[in-house]
């Protein structure tokens, strides 16, 4: 069974993170993606605004009744940084017989070789870099055992981003329809994002 791991924190999780995941499943031919929010993750300035629990609620939420989406949280139950060799690492034990893709937006394929241990996690997975609005992505600086190991996806340019998100709702602004409507309702009714 061939999975597509997208990782994220999800904070929270939007169409830009749905359109990417279901475009990879399209072009490269998955059976599945599985949704990990992450706990700690090392590249990222600031830590997650939503805790774990929420953050996972709005990936159920999103995913809802979509057959070859699913949750998984075992980086949130996981203490310290989360990087992703320890969680492939971990899926492979939990779920033998699987292949696992990394599918990743190309604002991130360019910051790949910094990736904790990343040959060893090149030789366990494969990666699929989906378009991501504004992004120039630079295939020549990629070293080759990642090009190697790197199918691009083209996917419909959704210039959406948690950052964008929060951001209105910290300005007052509407973020209907920039995600699904029940994660809408769930950080409305929870009052996520507001100012204090
Ligand atoms: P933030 O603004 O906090 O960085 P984000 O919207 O970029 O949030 P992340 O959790 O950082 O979301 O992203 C998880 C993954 O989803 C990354 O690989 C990222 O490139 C990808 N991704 C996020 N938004 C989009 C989008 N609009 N189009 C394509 N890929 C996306
Ligand atoms: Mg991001």
């Amino acid at each position: 069974m061939k999975v597509g791991f997208m990782g994220g924190t999800f904070d929270p999780i939007h169409y830009g993170h749905l359109l990417a995941a279901e475009s990879a499943r399209e072009a490269c031919g998955l059976d599945e993606v599985w949704f990990v929010p992450a706990g700690h993750p090392p590249l990222k300035e600031n830590g997650p605004e939503a805790d774990g629990e929420s953050r996972l609620e709005m990936v159920y939420r999103a995913i809802d009744f979509q057959p070859h989406f699913r949750a998984m949280d075992l980086e949130l139950e996981r203490e310290g940084t989360s990087y992703t060799i320890d969680t492939i690492k971990a899926l492979h034990e939990l779920y033998p017989g699987r292949t696992f893709s990394i599918i990743i937006g190309t604002d991130r394929v360019n910051d790949l070789p910094q990736w904790h241990e990343i040959e060893a996690l090149a030789g366990m997975v494969s990666f699929i870099g989906v378009t991501r609005a504004g992004e120039t992505f630079r295939p020549e600086q990629l070293p080759k055992y990642i090009t190697d190991k790197l199918t691009l996806v083209d996917m419909p340019l959704l210039d959406i981003s948690s950052t964008i998100i929060k951001e209105r709702i910290a300005a007052g602004r509407s973020i209907r329809f920039l995600l699904p409507e029940k994660v809408h309702s769930f950080i409305r009714r929870n009052g996520l994002y507001e100012p204090e």
